[in-house]
């Protein structure tokens, strides 16, 4: 079982606090259609046999597409790719493109899963990190996508959004909840230095995220969460019973994954490979039939500690025996010493040869993770 994902690198407008590759003209969006769909018949041999139970459209800002411009990229997947009976086909929308006309294009694509970028309901930080949408846009594309036949919504929110209290975020759970999406994915603001925030951060205008603010809002969500009965299956989603993202699961479980577009990443169990993260070059290589890519080369190393910080952000845990066998490596031996005096702290347990860590451990998650990493032999 493999993944296929679609990048469809154009937005409206430049978010504040977004590092993603994307272009704001939307001029080449056709020519950008076509290319896909032209990278999608070039790899149709990337992932072997294997058949794809998922497939992605990130960006960028997907639900900028047409009617006609999905039309021509679904014929080309089911003509090129052995797609499974029960697919699951996701695409990323921003809410004031959801109106319904667009969603009942995209249904009648095949799109079964719609990822909504809502981030908050609340207009003052709707504002404040550039979104382009408004809080009652966002709730009522959650309704028309449920009137338009939708029965798989996650939506993303945003918490750490600076504040004198938790209030704004206790609201924003609220709503969420009331819309009872069947998937949440939540992420903490970060101020990377590509941004217009991180812009702010080096003149001063604004300051970095208070770490002890955003550990109390994580804290509020996992409550919320855990007493809505949404579990969480990693540290940043959370999902009803049955409802994990697919395409998510398959980058931390290790599967295969062919990405098209541009920036979009590849991995076929022997090698990865990224595209140019560039819409000119892109389009001008694909133009001259040459899909502009780098490979790109772990060492044994890199990938057992892509796979200590990737597994260890899950509720099935890192595995020892995937990590003894596949890479001869063992971490309880390892890392014995510190892996008693973290057990000790209530950071992480051990259940059935799996490493998992507890809500106190996930707060700590990266640098746990970072702590266990192993390191090259001289
Ligand atoms: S957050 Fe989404 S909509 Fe905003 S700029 Fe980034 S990719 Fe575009």
């Amino acid at each position: 079982m493999a993944g296929l994902y679609l990048h469809v690198p154009f937005c409206k407008k430049a978010c504040h606090y977004c590092d993603f590759h994307f272009t704001q003209s939307l001029k080449q969006i056709d020519e950008m259609v076509d290319a896909l769909c032209l990278e999608l018949e070039m790899q149709s041999e990337f992932l072997g046999k294997d058949s794809i139970y998922t497939i992605y459209f990130g960006g960028g800002t997907p639900s900028l597409l047409e009617h006609q411009h999905l039309k021509k990229i679904m014929k080309v997947i089911q003509y090129e790719y052995d797609l499974a009976s029960n697919i699951e086909i996701t695409l990323e929308a921003n809410p004031d493109d959801l109106s319904p006309e667009r969603l009942e294009a995209f249904y009648s694509n095949g799109i079964n899963r719609l990822s909504i970028g809502i981030q908050s309901f609340h207009n003052e930080n709707l504002e404040w990190m550039n979104r382009q949408h408004t809080g009652d846009e966002a709730i009522e594309a959650v309704l028309n996508a449920r009137q338009a036949g939708f029965e798989n919504i996650s939506i993303d929110l945003i918490y750490a959004v600076p504040a004198v209290d938790h209030s704004i975020w206790e609201a924003d759970l609220k709503q969420a909840i009331r819309l009872r999406p069947e998937h949440i994915s939540s992420y903490c603001l970060t101020i990377e230095p590509r941004t217009a925030f991180g812009k702010w951060l080096e003149k001063g205008r604004i300051q970095e995220i208070d770490e002890d603010f955003a550990a109390e809002q994580f804290e509020i969500l996992l409550d919320t969460m855990y007493r809505h009965g949404y579990d969480q299956y990693e540290i940043s989603n959370f999902a009803q019973p049955g409802y994990e993202s697919r395409h998510n699961s398959a980058y931390w479980k290790d599967e295969k994954y062919l990405g098209i577009g541009p920036s979009a990443h590849s991995y076929n169990g022997k090698f990865r490979k990224a595209n140019v993260a560039n819409n000119a070059k892109y389009l001008k290589g694909m133009e001259e039939g040459k899909i502009p890519f780098e490979v790109i080369t772990l060492s044994r190393e890199d990938q057992i500690n892509e796979y200590i910080l990737t597994s260890l952000r899950t509720k099935w845990g890192c595995s020892l025996d995937l990590l003894k066998e596949k890479y001869g490596v063992d971490l309880l031996m390892e890392h014995r010493d510190y892996l008693n005096k973290i057990s000790l702290q209530d950071l992480i347990y051990e259940d059935e040869r799996h490493l998992i860590l507890t809500d106190s451990g996930k707060l700590l998650a990266d640098k746990l993770a970072s702590d266990l990493f192993i390191e090259a032999e001289e």
